[in-house]
């Protein structure tokens, strides 16, 4: 026990004498307010978006009164709340399957480059708005154990942030190679960057640097705390060097464990 530990003391008459018998909760205690801070954090972001579609549809109920311009308005900003309420969810249900155990790891194999082009055609259309140049460097040998789907969420999760948090224009690199250590995944941007005292905090859940900002580019916060699960369940751990105004490199390895034996010699 150490002095902050919280105690449930309860004492019990036994055989004329008084059993006391005290319990350290304080494990219990932070998982219950763990617990009650995600309950309100996606309350709220899920209240967020229904208020501003109320508000339009307030609006919309005297059509007459409002004009063509807003009503196309109206649409406009409620698909893209729709949108950011689905991407939430769908965000929430990845890290409550991966969190129940998710799927066999080393009962799978899997190509980064094939599962590096499905990402590919995903970003493709917001990258193509913002306009960055985007450069992949992938062994396209490379084969890994794990969950594409993990794997895959993990990647696109760290490609589309690059894209977001870079003005237009920008310039992000994209690597999968093998090295001495296993299999180093890789995505730089000369982004916006993040300053050290975010640095510590970005995985946690619904952390964002700035709630605003990361509300317009539609995220939930939820990106980045999947992407350390997914990768604690393969046995690897993310890291990230960054500098404001410069940009931010987000990087992992999968240890030489997470290569097939037949691939390890072949490199
Ligand atoms: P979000 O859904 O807000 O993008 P994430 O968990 O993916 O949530 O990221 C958490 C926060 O980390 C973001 O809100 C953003 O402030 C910061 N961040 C993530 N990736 C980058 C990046 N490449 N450049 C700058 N900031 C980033």
């Amino acid at each position: 026990l150490n002095p902050q530990s919280l105690l449930e003391i309860r004492i019990i008459p036994y055989a004329e004498q008084m059993l006391f018998i005290a319990r350290d909760v304080t494990k219990l205690k932070q998982l219950e307010n763990m617990r009650q801070d995600f309950v309100a954090n996606v309350s709220h972001e899920l209240r967020t978006p229904l208020t501003v579609m109320l508000g339009y549809l307030e609006m919309m109920e005297e059509p007459e009164h409002t004009p063509p311009a807003m009503i196309k308005k109206a649409i406009d900003e409620m698909s893209q709340q729709t949108v950011r309420m689905r991407d939430l969810v769908e965000q929430l249900l990845v890290l409550s399957k991966i969190e129940s155990g998710g799927e066999e790891v080393f009962k799978q194999t899997v190509n980064v480059a094939s599962m590096l082009s499905v990402v590919q055609s995903e970003t493709s259309s917001l990258n193509a708005v913002k306009g960055h140049q985007i450069s992949f460097d992938i062994d396209n040998d490379l084969i890994v154990y794990g969950s594409e789907t993990e794997l895959r969420s993990a990647m696109s999760n760290l490609i589309f942030n690059a894209i977001h948090y870079t003005p237009d224009g920008g310039t992000i690199a994209v690597s999968w190679k093998r090295t001495k250590e296993g299999a180093l995944f890789s995505v730089s941007d000369n982004g916006e960057g993040i300053s050290q005292k975010h640095l510590a905090r970005i995985t946690e859940r619904f952390y964002r640097v700035d709630k605003a900002r990361s509300r317009k580019t539609g995220g939930s916060g939820l990106g980045l705390s999947i992407v350390k699960h997914v990768l604690a369940r393969h046995y690897s751990g993310l890291k990230v060097s960054s500098q404001v105004g410069k940009g931010s490199t987000f990087s992992f390895t999968l240890p030489n464990n997470m290569i097939p034996e037949k691939d390890q010699k072949a490199s």
